[in-house]
This record gives structure tokens, C-alpha cells and sequence, in this order.
């Protein structure tokens, strides 16, 4: 077994000869040293209230504020009047569609989305289902793709918004945002995009794709928790949003709430980086370990199924079923690997994921699947280590398993009449 007997300064490592190996980068990334190193000053010496209009205080506050401002507009080609600060991107759904969808009641009452977004777009369209509105829930493809032919008829006159995520936090799979983009352009609705996964992943600039919304969060592009920010076009269409948050009337009325300048300083440097590494060689670096991950388990591991596109899939993300294993106990041989999985007993619902369930993969598979999730602060020494426990647990749990063994003798287990049941 690999050992690694110093401290990585990012914590995935750590001493007395256990390795651990964080590849939950979907889920959430470490603060990038330099995000620190921005924010620190606006915890005690530019402490001020950002909306204090009467001295210093409040004057850095608002530069800090706006110098970030800037760097996320320019990193997805946007306008700083176009950003409006949230608390992450959950908060961003929420207005995204519930804005939308108020704003423009008068054209009409029917949105239309996908069951494999995140939570905060499917929880938020379906509590509008449950307040009256109409929902088309497009059928994604066995690749975890919308099919374009399938939105162009569902856009109807009363269509007001058309909400589809950039790239899949489980399956990494991209959406073809420019296409959806120009069928909601043709149509008069709004196209908001969950784009919290794509920011730094892959090309993103909202004059090109043509989005009228897009939802980002800082947590995933190597900043702080508990910030992200609403794009909201101004010109070309204007698109508006009714007010979510009432108060002070801060972000141009759009979000009250004294801003968390701290935060949001953190979160302007993060993505300025992040896009950087779309060109400086970094992101080049992360899809070549993940190939040489995929590479690694498919090729020593048959019976081994990747969910989602390949093709059309951010740079750091794979998700692969292992058949013929228990998912519970793949997950308790590799916990020194962090990962998430597909299956039930990793989150509170007792439903495997709903995301490769849309897909059209069955229960047994979605509780074997594993999500690696690949990041700026992954070493090559880190994705050799996840082959080799990856391929020893899984072949170690199919030589306990009577099914596998069945498999090996050619007898198709799909097939067995099973006694008493
Ligand atoms: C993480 C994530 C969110 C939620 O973002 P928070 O900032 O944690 O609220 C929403 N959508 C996608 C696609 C995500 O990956």
C-alpha cells in the first residue's frame, strides 16, 4: 500500500503512513491560498459595511466589493452591473426561477427543465408545480444529454423560462448551452443556466453562449462557502427578475442584505484564477489524470460502466459503476479515497441517485456508482493510489460474491428463476 509520510498543505495527505486521497471536487474544493490570502484584510482592517456611503470605511468595503464584481463579470463576459450577489447557488436558482417566473406571469405560467438538475433547480420547479405552474420535464438521454428536438417542441407561447444546467455535478455531462440558447432567443423565453459546475471547467462566456441567467457559486472554483452569484442579462434581451429577498435594497434592488465583503472578495480572486486555468496548461493537467483514471479502472476492472457522456463531460469528472459489488462496502474498502456515490446510504433519501435513475440505470448499478470528482490540488502520486485500492477492493469484493462467481461461469443471472421469492 502507498504511503506518504508528509503533509500536504491542503490536507489531502496526511502523516503516520495513511495516504488519503480527496477527490469530492464536485462537491466542494479547498480554498485556494491566494482566495485567503485576498479575503484576510477584509476581516479586521477593511471591515466596513460595503452600503456605508459616508466614510472610509465604507468606501474600501465597496472597492473590495467591486473589484470583485469586476473579475467575475469579465471572467464569464459580462457586464458588472449584470452580478448580483447571492449566498450560493442554491440562492441563485431560487431567483432565477422564482423571479422569472413572477416577472413575467403576464406572458404566461409554464417553465420547462430536466429531473437530473441539481436539487435547487428540481426542488424549486417543483414547488411551482405545486403552486400552479406548468412544468415540461424533458427526458434526458441514456448519455445524460437533453435532446433539442424534444425542447424545441416543448417551447410553447406561454413559455416564460427554460432552466438547464452548464454541466451535471454527478455525471459532468455539458448541455449544448449555445443551441438551447438560441431555441429560447427564437421562442421569447428566458434561459437561465446552473452553471455553478462549468466556471473555470470549461468555456464560459455569456455573449457567446447567448444565457440570459446563469446561477455560479464560490465553493466550487476553489473559494469560499456561502457565496455565489445570479448573472441577470441587461441588454439583448433585458431580462428582469421579480425580488426575492426584500430589504435594504441592496445589488440594484435585486438582493437585500448587507454584502458579505470578505466572501465576496474571495470569491472575485477564486474565479479570476479559475479561468486562467483554462489556458495555462491546468485543466489540460486534470482531464489527462482523469483519462489515466478511467484508463486504470476500465481496463483492469471489466464489468466496470461509466454514466454519462465521455465525450461531452467536464475535464475533472468521472463516474463509474462497478458491477457485482456491494455498494455499501466499496464505499467502507475505499474510505481513505473521498468520493461520493450513487447510492442510497451516502445521503438522507433512501432512493439511489435521481440523476442516474433519469438516465435510465437501474438500481443495482446507481448503488455501485462512484463520482470522482478531480481538482486543481490532485497530484498524479493521488490518482496511481485510487487505481490500485479502487481495483483491489472491487476484485476483492467479486471473490466473495456468489453472483460474480455465476457471471464468470457464463450463467446470465438476469435470467435465474430465484426460489422463494
Ligand atoms: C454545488 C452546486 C449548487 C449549489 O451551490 P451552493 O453554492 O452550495 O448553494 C447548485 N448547482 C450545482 C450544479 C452545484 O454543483
Amino acid at each position: 500500500m502507498a504511503t506518504e509520510t508528509a503533509t500536504r498543505e491542503d490536507g489531502t495527505t496526511e502523516g503516520s503512513g495513511r495516504r488519503r486521497v480527496y477527490l469530492d471536487n464536485n462537491a466542494t474544493t479547498p480554498c485556494d491560498p491566494r482566495v485567503i490570502e485576498a479575503m484576510t484584510p477584509y476581516f479586521f482592517e477593511k471591515f466596513g459595511n460595503a452600503a456605508s456611503r459616508n466614510h472610509e470605511w465604507g468606501w474600501e468595503a465597496e472597492e473590495g466589493v467591486e473589484e470583485a464584481r469586476a473579475q467575475i463579470a469579465k471572467a464569464i463576459g459580462a457586464d458588472s452591473r449584470e452580478i448580483v450577489f447571492t449566498s450560493g447557488a442554491t440562492e441563485s436558482d431560487n431567483l432565477a426561477l422564482l423571479g422569472t417566473v413572477e416577472m413575467y406571469a403576464e406572458k404566461g405560467n409554464h417553465i420547462i427543465t430536466v429531473p437530473t438538475e441539481h436539487k435547487a433547480v428540481v426542488d424549486t420547479a417543483k414547488y411551482l408545480e405545486s403552486k400552479g405552474v406548468e412544468v415540461t420535464w424533458l427526458t434526458p438521454k441514456p448519455d445524460g444529454l437533453i435532446d433539442l428536438d424534444e425542447l424545441r417542441a416543448a417551447v410553447r407561447d406561454d413559455t416564460v423560462l427554460i432552466s438547464i444546467m452548464a454541466a451535471n455535478n454527478e455525471i459532468g455531462v455539458i448541455q449544448p448551452l449555445s443551441e438551447i440558447a438560441g431555441i429560447a432567443n427564437e421562442k421569447g423565453a428566458v434561459f437561465h443556466t446552473d452553471a455553478a459546475q462549468a466556471i473555470g471547467k470549461i468555456p464560459f462566456d455569456v455573449n457567446e453562449l447567448g444565457v440570459h441567467l446563469a446561477s455560479i457559486s464560490g465553493h466550487k472554483v476553489y473559494g469560499p462557502k456561502g457565496i455565489g452569484a445570479l448573472y441577470i442579462r441587461r441588454r439583448r434581451p433585458r431580462v428582469r427578475v421579480a425580488i426575492q429577498m426584500h430589504g435594504g435594497g441592496h445589488e440594484r434592488g435585486n438582493r437585500s442584505g448587507t454584502l458579505a465583503v470578505p466572501l465576496i472578495v474571495g470569491f472575485g480572486k477564486a474565479v479570476e484564477l479559475a479561468v486562467l486555468d483554462l489556458t495555462n496548461g491546468e485543466i489540460d493537467r486534470v482531464r489527462a489524470l482523469r483519462d489515466k483514471l478511467y484508463r486504470g479502472l476500465t481496463s483492469k476492472l471489466p464489468e466496470s460502466y461509466v454514466n454519462g457522456s465521455m465525450e461531452h463531460r467536464l475535464p475533472g469528472n468521472l463516474n463509474v459503476s462497478f458491477a457485482f459489488v456491494e455498494g455499501e462496502s466499496l464505499l467502507m474498502g475505499i474510505s481513505d479515497i473521498a468520493v461520493s456515490s450513487g447510492s442510497a446510504c451516502t445521503s438522507a433519501s433512501l432512493e439511489p441517485s435521481y440523476v442516474l435513475r433519469a438516465l435510465g440505470i437501474g438500481d443495482d448499478l446507481a448503488h455501485t456508482s462512484i463520482r470522482f470528482g478531480l481538482g486543481r490540488f490532485t497530484t498524479e502520486a493521488d490518482i496511481d493510489y485510487t487505481i490500485d485500492r479502487l481495483v483491489d477492493v472491487v476484485t476483492r469484493l467479486r471473490d466473495l460474491s456468489p453472483l460474480w462467481e455465476m457471471h464468470q461461469d457464463g450463467i446470465d443471472i438476469t435470467k435465474i428463476e430465484w426460489q422463494g421469492h
